[in-house]
């Protein structure tokens, strides 16, 4: 049975051409859409048929909804895949597309509408004993209020935007007479950033590890877990290196992980892929920190010590096929890394755009690379700066990390600065080998100060 006769990626790079593969493998047709300066980027060309949407900026083309619906109208397609970041979180989009008669491929609009909504949410984990980030109660909208819960938890704190992503909008307070400030800074940035002023508040806790755990649900009350996923080495609370399974957990806390993710997803009746993202501390306290609505960057290490696709899960799930196996089914084998690249200073790690001018990515046993770029091709500064994701999977954690330090040695990217000698560093280093890190490895790696 064919899902869908074709399909729109509603996205750019290498997300875009990452389901257009899952597409043509599930003999699904495909539409490319683009804004006018990436007419002849590779997601364009390795689509079936494609459609300018508008200028640059991506608020006129990538996040123009009506634009991307005419475009779906007039290519005649029956689903949009969102991919990550731009719309794939954007209820309305969801709800846009199901009253034009298009399937959205990813969970309800309600679904997504709780995602996007992080203080509701731990609300609603705490009501179902899940254990959450000790904070507020809700959204904080006075700063007396603050101060009240600051004094329950005790300092340091983050003010973080309920309706914030992308590892932005939060603000790290030390005293109660950093406080005041902060509150109004951090709700004019969440004001100016997310369109809603919302804030609440957590305990900050420093040496966290952030883990994670990929589910699939089919909206029937079937839910399975696919492992964890540790991202804990990051820059400005975003992303750069993922891994699966988490390093020295033990199987007691990765069984818990599991478990609790089933709950959450469970207890908002998810339906399709998402990501139960917690902070461990290191005492291996588990807290639900919030839950992704989309695939994620950091999917293909999950792919590859499960062997699914979960692209293909999404548009299967999308179409109402049922989830095709079991909890038991599952089997994690062997070890998987991510290394991001993306076009930046590898130590201050600001963007640098500009236009490839040499190109050779890794190849050999156990090595992925996603990248939807090459010689020649220009890293735009208007969207984000990732350009390549490399993968590496192999029997256990000591090949996989030789196997990455290997492919690492290999790719070349001339032209312009990437984060591939940051990554070289990461993957020498005594405590990363030894799976000894947490969120705060990265800057200390570099000397730059943690940023709030
Ligand atoms: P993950 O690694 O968990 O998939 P990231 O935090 O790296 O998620 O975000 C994935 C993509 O989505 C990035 O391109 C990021 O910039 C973008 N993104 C996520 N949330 C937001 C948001 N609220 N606003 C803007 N961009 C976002
Ligand atoms: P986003 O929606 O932007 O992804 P998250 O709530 O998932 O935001 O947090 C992103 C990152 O910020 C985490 O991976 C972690 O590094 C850091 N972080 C989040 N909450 C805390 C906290 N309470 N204490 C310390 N760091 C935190
Ligand atoms: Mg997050």
């Amino acid at each position: 049975m064919k899902l869908f006769d074709k399909v729109l990626i509603a996205n750019r790079g290498e997300i875009a051409v990452r389901v257009i593969r899952a597409c043509r493998e599930l003999d699904i047709k495909t539409v490319a859409v683009y804004s006018d300066i990436e007419r002849d980027a590779m997601h364009v060309r390795l689509a079936d048929e494609s459609v300018c949407i508008g200028p640059a900026s991506s608020q006129q083309s990538y996040l123009n909804i009506p634009g991307l619906i005419t475009a779906a109208e007039i290519t005649d397609v029956s689903a949009i895949h969102p991919g990550y970041g731009f719309l794939s979180e954007n209820a309305n989009f969801a709800e846009t597309c199901a009253s034009s008669g298009i399937v959205f491929i990813g969970p309800t609009p309600k679904n997504i509408r709780l995602g996007g909504d992080k203080s509701r949410a731990r609300e609603i984990m705490k009501k179902k004993h899940i254990p959450v980030v000790p904070g507020s109660k809700g959204v904080v909208s006075t700063e007396e209020e603050a101060i009240k819960v600051a004094k329950k938890i005790g300092y340091p704190l983050m003010f973080k935007a309920s309706h914030g992503g992308g590892g932005r909008g939060m603000k790290v307070v030390n005293s109660e007479g950093e406080l005041k400030h902060a509150f109004y800074i951090a709700q004019r940035e969440a004001l100016t950033a997310f369109g809603v002023k919302d804030l609440y508040l957590e305990k900050y806790i420093p040496e966290l590890r952030h883990i994670e755990v990929q589910i699939l649900a089919d909206g029937d009350g079937n839910v399975v877990h696919l492992g964890e996923r540790d991202c804990s080495i990051q820059r400005r609370h975003q992303k750069l290196i993922e891994e699966s399974p988490a390093p020295i957990a033990s199987d007691r806390i990765k069984k818990k992980l599991g478990a609790l993710a089933v709950k959450a997803a469970r207890a908002i009746g998810y339906r399709n892929v998402g990501t139960v993202e917690f902070a461990v501390d290191p005492n291996w306290n588990i807290y639900f920190i919030e839950i992704n609505t989309r695939v994620q960057v950091e999917h293909p290490v999950t792919e590859a010590v499960t062997g699914i696709d979960l692209i293909k899960e999404q548009i299967r799930l999308a179409a109402g096929m049922p989830l095709g196996y079991k909890q038991s089914q599952v089997k994690i084998s062997g070890h998987a890394i991510e290394c991001r690249v993306n076009a930046e200073d590898p130590v201050s790690f600001t963007p640098s755009p500009g236009t490839i001018t040499f190109m050779y990515p890794p190849g050999g046993p156990g090595v992925r690379v996603d990248t939807a770029v090459c010689a020649g091709v220009v890293v735009p500064a208007q969207y984000d700066s990732l350009v390549a994701k490399l993968i590496v999977h192999a029997r256990d954690r000591k090949e996989a990390v030789a196997r990455m330090r290997r492919a690492l040695g290999e790719f070349i990217i001339e032209g312009v600065k990437t984060t591939i000698p940051f990554h070289r560093r990461v993957l020498e280093n005594e405590d990363f080998i030894r799976g000894n890190f947490n969120t705060s490895f990265a800057e200390r790696l570099n000397g730059t100060k943690p940023k709030s």
